[in-house]
């Protein structure tokens, strides 16, 4: 059996090594490495895939949520709702820019943020919501958008890793996650589900009017050449990253469903260990696009890694520390309510091996490891 990893990128490269390397070739050759065709092609390509009017592409996803927060017009000690369990980048941008992070718990079935706990959060000085569809599965955005309309909020959707999640709405309207809100963000760090080969970032909205103003604050805040009309920074998407991407991206649904599959296949088999686990929850609303497969372990969770670890099995802690127990934030969030079950979540979640070149056998013997678990 080939050993197992988190995350099998090589293999993945290797199935469209032809294509791709003519495609890296190609860019190399051109000479445009900034703003190349590649970047106007993958532009446009990710709004006809996300369905969303504008996508502009930027250079990573944690300057996509600067950049969104930036073309807001918020004053600073201005606050933003964000949930209490994710990766700290959610709160990073948002601590920067010298505005305040109010940490929400989250609902500890999808461990995205409890849309229930949020109008508790609310002070005079919000002025965004940061929901992070987490793991695969898009937050409840209709409860969101409605508590964002009441208050007159932005919604800023953190969509690093559930690009290509389908959601649908009470009323049967379907949109892609991270084209819900004002803004959605994505990030292409290799390891989401549609990855670059470094790193890469777009923001997607429907708003034209952001649209331009998150375009110029990617380009030094340039209406046009030399001319800067407000403050940006330098946030572009490489042509070579493009290029990349412009291969990969006709493969992410083949690759999703191969998420699907394994997570399956982990569901079926190991729903009845109800002692020692419980598997992922799914709202049928929402769909999982499984950039990560989290457990929740009931108890001993480090000794069933450590023992999953002897057997060859790699499992990841994401997260180990809730967003206000992170020395960074320590004393620059706001606890909108008690965040206990974020707590309890970075104590008892266990993610898997999860990626598009797990094969039968390694997802075999993965179950088994946790079978034989005593
Ligand atoms: C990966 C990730 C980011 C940041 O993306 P980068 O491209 O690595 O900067 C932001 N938020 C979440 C939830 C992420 O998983």
């Amino acid at each position: 059996m080939k050993a197992i990893q988190m995350v099998d990128l090589v293999t993945q490269y290797r199935k469209i090594q032809t294509e791709m390397d003519l495609a890296i070739l190609d860019t190399v050759g051109s000479g445009h490495y900034i703003n190349g065709e590649a970047v106007k092609e993958f532009a446009s390509g990710l709004a006809d895939y996300t369905g969303s009017k504008y996508a502009i592409p930027c250079a990573n996803g944690t300057d996509a949520l600067q950049i969104a927060l930036m073309a807001m017009d918020l004053q600073p000690g201005d606050e933003a709702i964000v949930p209490a369990f994710t990766y700290a980048a959610t709160a990073e941008a948002i601590t920067l820019l010298k505005l305040k992070p109010v940490a929400v718990d989250v609902n500890p079935q999808t461990f995205n943020i409890d849309v229930n706990k949020i109008e508790e959060a609310v002070s005079p000085k919000t002025k965004v919501i940061i929901p992070v569809n987490l793991f695969g599965q898009t937050a409840d955005m209709e409860t969101i958008m409605q508590v964002a309309r009441d208050r007159n909020l932005y919604v800023i959707e953190d969509n690093a890793q559930s690009i290509g999640s389908v959601y649908t709405f009470s009323n049967g309207t379907k949109k892609q996650a991270g084209t819900i809100g004002n803004v959605g963000i994505l990030s292409f760090f290799p390891t989401k589900n549609l990855g670059c080969y470094g790193d890469g970032g777009a923001l997607l909205t429907n708003d034209e009017e952001l649209a331009v103003k998150l375009k110029m604050i990617t380009l030094h805040g340039q209406s046009q050449k030399y001319r800067h009309e407000i403050i940006g920074c330098n946030s572009r998407l490489d042509t070579l990253q493009a290029a990349i991407l412009n291969v990969k991206l006709p493969h992410l649904d083949s690759w999703i469903k191969a998420r699907k599959k394994t997570a399956t296949c982990y569901d079926s088999a190991l729903s009845s260990l109800t002692d020692l686990l419980e598997i992922p929850y799914c709202i049928p609303s929402v769909d999982h696009v499984y950039n990560q497969y989290t457990l929740k372990i009931k108890q001993n969770r480090d000794g069933l890694q450590k023992y999953l670890k002897e057997k060859g099995i790699p499992t990841t802690v994401y997260y180990p520390l809730p967003l206000h127990h992170q020395p960074a934030f320590k004393d620059k969030i706001r606890a909108g309510g008690d965040l206990r079950v974020s707590e309890s979540l970075c104590k008892s979640a266990l993610s898997l091996p999860m990626h598009t070149e797990l094969d039968e056998e390694q997802i075999q013997y993965i179950i088994s490891g946790i079978i034989n678990y005593k």
